[in-house]
């Protein structure tokens, strides 16, 4: 094995130049976003993972410290796993264990994947929501991930869901509900409370999942009506759909053309009732993410959802 110290917690510090080997000197690129590169790795007891090296380090030392604080303390089998870090210099490197089947978005959205089954997609909605009920509800402080997307969740080699990217990631501490923070998230995802700028709650996650709820049923991006949103017609927007055709009874119009109808439609109308929930305007309207868990769990039956209203808005 290396040469590295282990700290208490189990989180490796890696040398630089173990990793730059276990990379073959960062030549296979998994993924990038805001903050850095992702590569792939072996390590010499040949266990595979994934290295993040994020670039311009003024930028990225909150992040890392974000991440190595959050997953580098807390487990659970629907968070990712982080083995270890690196610091050299003005670099900072975060490993990880390596995930197989890519990320959520790469099989909603992309057509050289193998499609994902009804079930599947089911598993993968709880586990999700188990990993963020987690997060919210059991750690010692409550943490807010704050960019929740199908590109930041990952797949396992048997589709398990594991949150990933905790890089905008917010604590909460336990006496406190609500924390002012600066704007953070992707568009598409964003609860309206970060627009008005109150002070956001872990519903901001809650918000995010609903609207992922979505891509997952229906195989399309919620970023994707921008030409009808520029021509002034935004009844094609999918939110905005789901929550019709909700109040109509008629879920089987929003599902995913690939699935061919091989679903189980409880579940189906289960989760898209949960989403449209999720997706309320007012916070304290949107479930809890454990309450989420109970919900599809078959728990708690759940009311059909109002249209929620700057939803009904654009509408
Ligand atoms: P960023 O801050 O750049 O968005 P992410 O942690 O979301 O960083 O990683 C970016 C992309 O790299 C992911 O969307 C995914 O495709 C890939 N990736 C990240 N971590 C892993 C991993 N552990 N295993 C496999 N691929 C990964
Ligand atoms: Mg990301």
């Amino acid at each position: 094995m290396y040469n590295n110290a282990q700290g208490g917690n189990g989180i490796v510090a890696f040398r630089y130049i173990d990793l730059q080997h276990a990379t073959k000197n960062f030549s296979e690129k998994l993924g990038g976003g805001s903050f850095g590169s992702v590569f792939k790795g072996l390590l010499t007891d040949s266990t595979a993972i994934a290295v993040k090296r994020l670039d311009g380090v003024r930028q990225g030392e909150k992040e890392f410290r974000a991440e190595v604080s959050s997953v580098g303390i807390i487990q659970h089998i629907n968070l990712v796993k982080l083995i270890g870090f690196c610091c050299k210099g003005s670099m900072r490197l975060l490993v990880y264990e390596y995930m197989p089947n890519l990320s959520l978005d790469a099989h909603l959205f992309r057509s050289n994947t193998k499609v994902l089954s009804w079930s599947v997609r089911y598993q993968i909605a709880l586990g999700i929501a188990r990993g963020l009920a987690y997060l919210h509800e059991s750690c010692r402080d409550c943490i807010i991930h704050c960019d929740i997307k199908p590109q930041n969740i990952l797949l396992d080699t048997s589709f398990v869901p594991k949150v990933a990217d905790f890089g905008m990631a917010k604590f909460l501490g336990r006496d406190f509900s609500r924390v002012l923070t600066t704007f953070r998230g992707t568009i598409g995802y964003l609860a309206p409370e970060w627009i008005s700028g109150v002070a956001i709650t872990p519903k901001v996650d809650v918000y995010s999942y609903g609207m992922m709820l979505l891509e997952i049923v229906s195989g399309r991006s919620n970023n994707t009506c921008k030409e009808n949103s520029s021509s002034g017609d935004h009844s094609a927007y999918f939110p905005v759909q789901v929550a019709r055709k909700l109040l109509a009874g008629d879920v089987v119009g929003l599902l995913d053309d690939k699935l061919h109808g091989d679903v189980n439609l409880d579940e189906v109308e289960r989760v898209c009732k949960v989403a449209c929930w999720c997706i309320q305007d007012g916070e304290s309207n949107r479930p809890t993410m454990g309450e989420v868990v109970q919900i599809l769990g078959g728990l708690l039956e759940l009311e059909v959802p109002p249209i929620p209203r700057l939803l009904q808005a654009i509408a």
